[in-house]
Order: C-alpha cells, then sequence, then structure tokens
C-alpha cells in the first residue's frame, strides 16, 4: 500500500532538497504537488485540503532552524501532520472494569469482519485474555458456519445460535440457559455477554451483519446491538482497497451505529491508501489496528507514526 504515494511525495522532496531557501511559491509549488499525489491516492477532498492548508501555514510560518534544511523541514511538517490525520498517537483497545469488555464489529460484507474476529480472538487469548466469538450475522446463511470455522482456526470459542434454529422466526427456544430467540441478532448479542459473564470469558468480540452497500435496516440492528450489550468499542472494519466510497460508507457507519474506532483490513494489497488517509479525519474515531492478510497471525497494532514513516520512506 501506499507506493504510488510514498513515490510521489519522494519526488517533490526531492525537488525541494535542491533550495537553499524556501520562498512562498516554493512553497506553494509543494503543496501543489502534495495535493495532487494525495488526490490521486484517493483521499478524501475535504481531508486533503485540511491537510495541505496546515502544511502550507507550518511551512510559511516555520522558524529558520539550524539543524534541517528547508526541505528537512517540509518533510517534518508533513510527516508529523501525517501522524495527525492518521489520529495521532497509537490507540489501545478500551477494556472494561467488570469484565466482559464487549467490542462489537460493524462494516460492509466482504470487509473482512469474520475474519477480523478471529484475528482479534487469537490477539487477545495470546495475551492471556480469555475471548468468545459471537455470530451475530445471521443474514448470510453461511456466516455462523464461517465464524465456527474462523473460531476453530484461532482456537477460540464462539458463541453462535444452535445450527437449524437460526433462521426461523417463531424461534423462543428452551436452552440450559434460558429462553432464547434465534432469530434475533440482537438477542444473540445480548445472550452472549451473560454467556460471557457466567463462563469466565472476558471478552466478547460480537461479528455483526454486513450488506453490500449501507442499509438502514442493517445500520438500525448494528446500532441496537451496540445499545443493548453497551459495547466498549465498536469497531469499523473497512477495506482498504474501496477507495473513494470509504468516506460515505465511514460516515453512514460513524453516524448511523456509533463507533468508537476503525480496524483497516486488506493492507497487504495495492491499495493507494485514500482510505487510511480520510478514515480517522472523517469519523473523528482513530485506527486500532491493521488487517494484513487471510491468516490468523496477519494482524497489527496500528501505529500512526509507523504508518507516517512508510508514507514518507
Ligand atoms: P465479512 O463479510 O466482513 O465478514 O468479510 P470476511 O471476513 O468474510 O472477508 C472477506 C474476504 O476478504 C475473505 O475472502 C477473506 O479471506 C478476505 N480478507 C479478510 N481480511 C483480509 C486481509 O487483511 N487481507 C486479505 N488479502 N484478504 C482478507
Amino acid at each position: 500500500m501506499f507506493n504510488s504515494l510514498s513515490d510521489r511525495l519522494s519526488n517533490t522532496f526531492r525537488n525541494l532538497k535542491r533550495r537553499g531557501t524556501l520562498s512562498e511559491s516554493d512553497v506553494n509549488a509543494t503543496v501543489r504537488d502534495i495535493r495532487v499525489a494525495l488526490l490521486e491516492a484517493d483521499v478524501a477532498l475535504p481531508v486533503v485540503k485540511q491537510f495541505t492548508g496546515r502544511i502550507r501555514e507550518r511551512a510559511l510560518g516555520a522558524e529558520v532552524s539550524e539543524a534541517l534544511n528547508p526541505a528537512q523541514q517540509v518533510v517534518k511538517i508533513v510527516n508529523e501532520e501525517l501522524v495527525g490525520i492518521l489520529g495521532g498517537a497509537t490507540r489501545r483497545l478500551n477494556l472494561a472494569k467488570n469484565p466482559p469488555t464487549v467490542i462489537m464489529l460493524a462494516g460492509l460484507q466482504g470487509s473482512g469482519k469474520t475474519t477480523l474476529a478471529g484475528k482479534l480472538g487469537y490477539w487477545l487469548k495470546e495475551q492471556g485474555h480469555a475471548p468468545l466469538l459471537v455470530a451475530a450475522d445471521l443474514q448470510r446463511p453461511n456466516a455462523v458456519t464461517q465464524l465456527e470455522v474462523v473460531g476453530e482456526r484461532a482456537g477460540v470459542p464462539v458463541f453462535a445460535p444452535e445450527r437449524g434454529n437460526v433462521f426461523g422466526h417463531d424461534a423462543a427456544l428452551e436452552t440450559g440457559e434460558g429462553t432464547r430467540s434465534f432469530g434475533d441478532p440482537v438477542d444473540v448479542a445480548v445472550d452472549s455477554v451473560t454467556h460471557a459473564r457466567d463462563k469466565g470469558y472476558d471478552i466478547v468480540i460480537i461479528d455483526t451483519a454486513g450488506r453490500l452497500a449501507v442499509d438502514v435496516d442493517l445500520m438500525r440492528q448494528a446500532h441496537d446491538i451496540r445499545v443493548e450489550t453497551a459495547a466498549h468499542e465498536v469497531l469499523f472494519v473497512i477495506d482498504a482497497m474501496i477507495g473513494q466510497a470509504a468516506v460515505e460508507t465511514a460516515k453512514a457507519f460513524a453516524d448511523g451505529v456509533g463507533i468508537t474506532g476503525t480496524v483497516l483490513t486488506k493492507l497487504d494489497g495495492d491499495a493507494r491508501g485514500g482510505a487510511a488517509l480520510s478514515v480517522a479525519t472523517v469519523t473523528g474515531e482513530p485506527i486500532l489496528f491493521a488487517s494484513t492478510g487471510e491468516q490468523v497471525k496477519d494482524f497489527e497494532i496500528f501505529h500512526p507514526d509507523r504508518m507516517a514513516g512508510r508514507i514518507l520512506d
């Protein structure tokens, strides 16, 4: 990811390095180059404007530094501003004082939620937690099975409606754990939290349904799951490859569901980087994790400073 953005910015800075001092027109030309580079990388226009506005203002106002030449100074400013739009400091998971912590995953179908549930579960287990995956995606016929496969691979148990009852609408069945209506994802999510508390799981990871496009009913369902489970984290999962569409989707989930952070997936692909660079600014919430492949270990904590470093490498 970021290959062409990175190349373009290096070219811009290379041109700048030839200058001993920076005139206003040098700064303007540089800012123009950065603007084009960001737009080509599919960064959302309002984010580009905000970003380049700050670079220009800071570059023109920069004090003459003994230690840095003008080009280095601009690179430093761009680096700091990149860290800023990527969310600033690394944000840790918000864990509940009284377990279980409820982490809900929301996003479009195919964004990588189910895969992420396994990765997150595996990662948390490695750190000594006892996570439980929850199949609250009852829209797609094989979603529950898919989560079970993922859970098995990650070595993390899965809480799911009993097979055969998943899509029944009259399905309020007596189980050892009380009456449960199997057709309703909100009920399943709420039950899973009780189950986790009873059985000593300290983190619940709820995989919710997604559709191919933003959908009012689904938003409401995700919103209800968040409210009814009093979720501590609502992680918006977004495929970094979706480019410009990222902004609208992110806004829709931030407004419709209420999110506390973002996870970028498919960073192993050749995405231009626009989603990564837009989503924290657009949602006002940081990026917590990055998914970098299909295997359970292809998962990283998202560090804005390292990502900025990668772009400016
Ligand atoms: P969901 O519909 O949001 O639950 O998405 P899935 O978890 O089913 O993922 C959709 C597809 O993307 C699957 O084929 C996954 O293997 C793949 N996938 C998920 N995360 C990543 C990732 O980080 N990198 C790559 N290359 N593929 C991924």
